[in-house]
């Protein structure tokens, strides 16, 4: 049996940061003793989650398997932290024994946000995030497929972002009429700039899903169970109570009650670290999703709960408490989705966000086939590339694609995160093959990028469609 009482490393929480953290330091310290508390049974693979809804495999495919902790030798405790006194450098857990630490992470997470609109405590209102709320809008959207003889089950999602929108696709797989609303005019504000949008609208609205964008939610209405959306438009979405459903993906908020009042320095977006990933208490590191942190890109405070921020913040502050050189420089929030028949990316600053960020930009567009014309499918590639002007710097880059876009969203955060030029990208040295690209004549990236060297000279080439073209 391990003593639990003393921990030269304590991680709490047994998420992508957790886990990574627990990784990196058995990699380089193997006898570091590094005990994870995580009290879910089940850690998940929480992106997969809108596919096991939709029924593509079951939950089970998205639980991670504990031995990501302990077959590094990491100790798995199963129980919450409920008190931490971290100037002592001691955590209680929930069957009241204490745990000793010498280092600490604090890698807890978020929760989903949900909004103070009256009704919000009514039933079948969900949120999307652990392996419970995940059972229970299965269970939902097959009680809604039974209990409809007579007419359509619905469900209504609030919020057009990501999780959203793979929530609402999931639901129409299953038949339901789907409402999806959104306050901003278009969907995946954070993600894409409205001029890149309206294929995404199309696509929703072919898939079968009600959009009501520019419009926010006023009130939920119900006796027991939600029975009615009230919008800022003065429609509502009527639900027969007891079947139809809400689902919320309007955002994360950390998970941090926990640490209010023990002296840890803490803002809007969670506990304040610097670039090691350390907190304002010696010993004390925090990452992931319960961080407030700033962009890679001009070090001013952004959000980034994203899992491929959470991994890299991670093996900074694992090196970090081993004393080997590591430093994270801010969030690029390079991020993508899938939406029918399109795949969607962005990375850095959208052109709404850089503005309001006080940047003067300019953004140019590049649009090939996704395929050589001549393939079968051979579908688009649409960039929008946002740039600073008078530097040229590229600060953001959007792509649409009837092909995966995970890797070009990589490629434009690699350029951001090493401040390229609109002149660097225009000499990007790309591939070519009549399956995976665009002939070798054009890539859109790179015609961006070219307009925007030569702004003044560009005028728009036709489409070369000839195989002679290559
Ligand atoms: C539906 C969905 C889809 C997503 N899709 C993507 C995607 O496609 N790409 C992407 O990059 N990101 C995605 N994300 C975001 C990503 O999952 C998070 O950014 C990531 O999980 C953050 O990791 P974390 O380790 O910081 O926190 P979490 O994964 O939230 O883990 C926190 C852990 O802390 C534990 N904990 C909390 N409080 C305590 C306590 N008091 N004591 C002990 N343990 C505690 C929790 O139980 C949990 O184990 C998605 C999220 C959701 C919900």
């Amino acid at each position: 049996m391990e003593d639990l009482q003393q921990a030269e490393v304590l991680i709490i929480g047994g998420g992508p940061g957790g886990i990574q953290c627990t990784n990196t330091i058995k990699h380089y310290s193997p006898d570091t003793k590094v005990v994870v508390l995580r009290p879910e049974t089940h850690s998940m693979v929480y992106c997969a989650i809108p596919y096991a809804i939709e029924g593509l495999f079951p939950i089970d495919r998205t639980f991670k398997k504990d031995e990501l902790i302990t077959g590094v030798g990491g100790i798995l405790v199963r129980q919450k932290a409920v008190q931490a006194d971290l100037k002592n450098k001691v955590v209680t857990i929930e069957d009241g024994s204490q745990i000793r630490f010498d280092k600490l992470l604090i890698a807890t997470g978020a929760r989903p946000f949900v909004p103070p609109v009256p009704g919000n405590e009514l039933g079948r209102i969900f949120t999307v995030k652990t392996e419970d709320d995940t059972r229970a809008i299965i269970k939902a959207v097959e009680e809604g497929k039974h209990k409809s003889k007579t007419s359509t089950p619905k469900a209504v999602v609030v919020g057009a972002g990501a999780i959203g929108i793979e929530q609402a696709l999931a639901y129409r797989a299953h038949g339901f009429e789907t409402h999806l609303v959104e306050m901003m005019p278009y969907p995946l504000p954070q993600l894409l700039d409205e001029d890149m949008a309206e294929p995404i609208i199309e696509e929703l609205r072919d898939a079968g899903i009600i959009l009501h964008l520019g419009i926010s939610l006023k009130a939920l209405k119900g006796k027991e169970f939600v029975a009615g959306v009230e919008l800022s438009d003065g429609s509502t979405i009527e639900l027969e109570e007891g079947r139809d459903f809400v689902v919320f993906g309007i955002g994360m908020r950390p998970d941090i009650d926990l640490f209010k009042d023990t002296g840890i320095e803490i803002e809007k977006d969670g506990i304040v670290v610097d670039e090691h990933m350390r907190t304002s208490l010696p010993g004390v590191w925090a990452v992931g999703d319960c961080v407030h942190f700033k962009s890679g890109i001009d070090g001013k405070p952004i959000g980034g709960k994203l899992a491929t921020n959470a991994v890299p913040m991670a093996k900074v502050a694992a090196r970090d408490m081993l004393g080997l050189p590591a430093r994270y420089r801010g969030y690029f929030n390079g991020a993508a989705t899938v939406v029918g028949k399109l795949r969607v990316g962005g990375t850095g600053f959208s052109e709404r966000i850089a503005r309001a960020r006080n940047f003067d930009v300019f953004v140019t567009y590049g649009e090939t086939t996704a395929r050589f014309p001549m393939m079968p499918d051979a579908g688009i590639v649409r960039i929008k590339l946002i740039f600073e002007k008078g530097t040229k710097r590229l600060l953001g880059g959007q792509v649409l694609a009837t092909e995966a876009v995970a890797e070009r969203v990589d490629l434009l955060t690699l350029s951001i995160q090493h401040g390229f030029s609109a002149q660097d990208l225009a000499e990007l040295s790309y591939s070519a093959q009549p399956w995976q690209s665009h002939l070798p004549a054009r890539n859109a990236i790179v015609e961006a990028a070219t307009k925007a060297v030569d702004l003044e000279f560009y005028t728009d080439q036709p489409e070369p469609t000839e195989p002679g073209m290559s």
